[in-house]
């Protein structure tokens, strides 16, 4: 197998390679020549109302602009292609597992593996195509960076296969997810809780900063792996430490209850989606991938290479099989306890239904959408979060906890401070109260929070 590292691919590719490729690939000429124009020509301007609007659009430079990997996706399918035609050549041999899907090569952007028999003949073919590829667009494979792996050949052949390439021989990388790359994640994700911590963050603040950095590890590394179990709960002790502390640690319980925060806002939470269950719910999609033999490469080298022709969801994975497999297996027979197969086939499956199916949904709040409310100011929807479930840090409260030293109100000086005092029985919450009942020509007669939200 050889591992392909191109070099600085944007700043060397072959502008007139590009534009053969487009034109092999039926593109129209008028788009062809508008994108080669943005390529070759570093300004473009463009006309908004009449008003002349100049950007930069220097794909040379710009890595970030949206065409430049778009157009190199499209010389690497050249690369595809090239690799395609070595295999159909009499002398090459595919290696053993890969020799009925006829496949060679994998690349993902810029990632390129090649792979094949471990015979000169079938090698020397490879390196030919790539040699063609890169001398046809310009681009180079970085001879430090790229590599080499061998399994079950001689010395001899080995050494014959590196003089022939001049890529160095490394071990094989592939090992399962280590604990060290999921420490990777908690650590990423610790330094960025530290900077937030310096910024004094409301609680509504830190809600939508833990829901975005949930967000991103769900829609990221939950689809690529299972994180181990350790490594989630660290994930979320660091993110209840930073919605109640707002440091990355913290002692002690939070307000609510952990799991409560994690049930959705029509149940009483915060809506935060869990992390563990999310990830299971993910790995289902390539459960549910595999039943309906959807069309892509690894599906068809699942059926292949493991399946054969057994049934999926009879199918007991190999002791030998990789740690992955085994995972997704594992996730099979877990949903397979959650539903009819066949109808769970033969619906479209989406990571939300799969969550659902391992969270049921439990009893609705009836204040869910007062307190949520889209328009509420997100610092008010989280009090009153808090000041429905009776949490909110009233003196009353911290009187029995022995933080304050009594449990009077601070506004009238002469009951106790409750949530219903704060808000309902105090003079002067009365007082303000009645203005804006008058204000808004409200009727309403409610004493308790529940009861106002409910009316
Ligand atoms: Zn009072």
């Amino acid at each position: 197998m050889i591992k392909l590292d191109l070099q600085k691919v944007y700043d060397t590719i072959e502008w007139d390679f590009i534009e053969e490729v487009l034109k092999g690939l039926l593109f129209p000429d008028k788009f062809i020549s508008l994108v080669m124009n943005c390529v070759k020509t570093p300004r473009l301007s463009l006309f908004f109302s009449m008003a002349p609007y100049t950007v930069s659009l220097n794909l040379r430079e710009d890595y970030d602009k949206p065409l430049s990997p778009l157009l190199f996706v499209i010389g690497m399918e050249y690369m595809s292609r090239v690799m395609k035609e070595i295999g159909c050549k009499q002398d090459f041999s595919f290696h053993e597992r890969c020799s009925s899907l006829k496949l060679n090569h994998l690349s993902f952007a810029d990632d390129v593996l090649l792979f094949c028999n471990g015979d000169y003949k079938s090698i020397i073919l490879m390196l030919q195509g790539l040699q063609l590829f890169t001398n046809t667009s310009s681009l180079t494979p970085n001879k430090s960076k790229s590599a080499i792996y061998c399994s079950n050949m001689a010395d001899i052949e080995v050494k014959r296969v590196i003089d022939a390439s001049g890529f160095s021989q490394q071990k094989l990388p592939f090992k399962r997810i280590s604990r060290h790359e999921c420490n990777i994640l908690a650590e990423k994700m610790t330094t960025r809780i530290r900077t937030w911590s310096t910024r004094n963050l409301s609680f509504a603040g830190r809600v939508v900063l833990i829901n975005s950095v949930l967000f991103a590890i769900h829609s990221y590394w939950c689809q690529i792996l299972k994180l181990p179990k350790k490594v989630i709960q660290e994930l979320e002790a660091i993110c209840r430490a930073f919605l109640w502390k707002g440091q990355h640690i913290m002692q002690g319980a939070g307000n609510i209850a952990w799991s409560k925060v994690f049930q959705p806002k029509s149940e009483g939470g915060a809506g935060f989606t869990k992390t563990a269950e999310w990830n299971v719910a993910a790995l289902f999609k390539y459960v549910w991938a595999i039943a309906n033999k959807e069309d892509n490469l690894w599906v068809r080298w699942i059926h292949n290479v493991y399946l054969k022709e057994e049934e999926w969801w009879s199918y007991k994975a190999p002791n030998q099989g990789s740690w992955y497999w085994k995972q997704i297996v594992a996730a099979k027979d877990q949903l397979k306890g959650l539903i009819d197969t066949q109808q769970f086939t033969s619906n479209r499956y989406t990571i939300s239904l799969g969550y659902s199916l391992l969270c049921p949904p439990q009893t609705k709040v009836t204040w869910s959408n007062e307190v949520w409310g889209r328009f509420n100011i997100p610092k008010h929807s989280f009090i009153t979060w808090l000041s429905v479930q009776n949490r909110l840090k009233t003196k009353d409260r911290l009187h029995k906890l022995h933080i304050a030293a009594d449990a009077t109100c601070s506004l009238c000086s002469r009951h106790e401070e409750s949530v219903r005092h704060l808000f309902f029985n105090c003079q002067l919450a009365q007082e303000c109260v009645n203005q804006v009942k008058r204000w808004l020509s409200w009727v309403f007669s409610p004493m308790t929070l529940t009861s106002f939200l409910d009316g």
